[in-house]
């Protein structure tokens, strides 16, 4: 059987980078501009910490946590505009705001290190994106989609990402967020952890394209990318 063409492979737009770039508010601009889904990868590491939480399994057992990810039951609900999060379903229960917490980041960043959990998710992650979509994580460009037409890797100063962070917690939680020295502290802790694990570690694909959205708005970086995708689409 012949390879199948470029025009008809699914439209894998794959946005990787550290937290705090910004990746979660291009990417969802991104999708909405060219009709495709968002896969929010993160999500289903923070989706699987908040189940091993409940059922009592320890963020740090590998084999119990690889159990959970068979048929892992995680689902997308796309959001009513591009400024709006997609619902985030663990199953019939939506998990959308509870996964955001300083307890689930630092929980998904150490279920994510282990192997048998990022082998577990590849399957589902795929499948997820079998029409096409926007895949936002750190191994997107690297592991998940290595063919990915369009490869982008999203960064910024760490100040400048600690700052977006804290001030979305400050909109969500107003007083009962935590200051931007805690936001930073544990912004580093994450980096530290994604770049320094085995399997699959934060890393820039070869043929990705680097933005730094350190100066740039969420708009100019969302412009960058649909330029690049547009282009690639008119060489076809
Ligand atoms: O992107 P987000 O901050 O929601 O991701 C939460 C955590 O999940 C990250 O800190 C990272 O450890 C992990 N993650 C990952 N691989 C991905 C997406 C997220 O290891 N593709």
């Amino acid at each position: 059987m012949s390879e199948p063409s470029d025009a008809a492979r699914p439209l894998i737009v794959a946005i990787d980078g550290p937290a705090g770039a910004g990746k979660t508010t291009v990417a969802r601009r991104v999708a909405a501009a060219l009709g495709l889904p968002l896969l929010d990868t993160g999500a289903i590491y923070r989706a699987l910490a908040l189940v091993a939480k409940r059922k009592g399994v320890d963020w740090s057992d590998a084999q119990a946590l690889g159990a959970l990810t068979q048929d892992f039951p995680i689902r997308f609900v796309p959001a009513p505009s591009p400024e709006s999060p997609q619902g985030v379903f663990v199953g019939e229960e939506a998990v959308t705001k509870e996964i955001r917490s300083p307890e689930i980041s630092e929980g998904a960043s150490q279920v994510s290190a282990h192997p048998p959990v990022r082998d577990g998710l590849l399957d589902i992650q795929r499948a997820l994106a079998a029409k096409g979509c926007v895949a936002e994580g750190r191994d997107m460009g690297t592991v998940v989609f290595p063919d990915a037409p369009h490869k982008f890797f999203l960064t910024a100063q760490p100040g400048a990402r600690a700052q977006r962070r804290h001030a979305e917690l400050v909109a969500r939680k107003g007083p009962e967020a935590p200051s931007l020295d805690a936001v930073a502290e544990d912004l580093a802790r994450r980096d530290a952890r994604d770049s320094g694990r085995e399997v699959a570690p934060l890393s820039q694909a070869a043929d990705a394209t680097a933005l730094d959205s350190t100066r740039l708005s969420a708009d100019e970086v969302v412009q960058a990318i649909l330029d690049q995708v547009r282009a690639g689409a008119a060489r076809a």
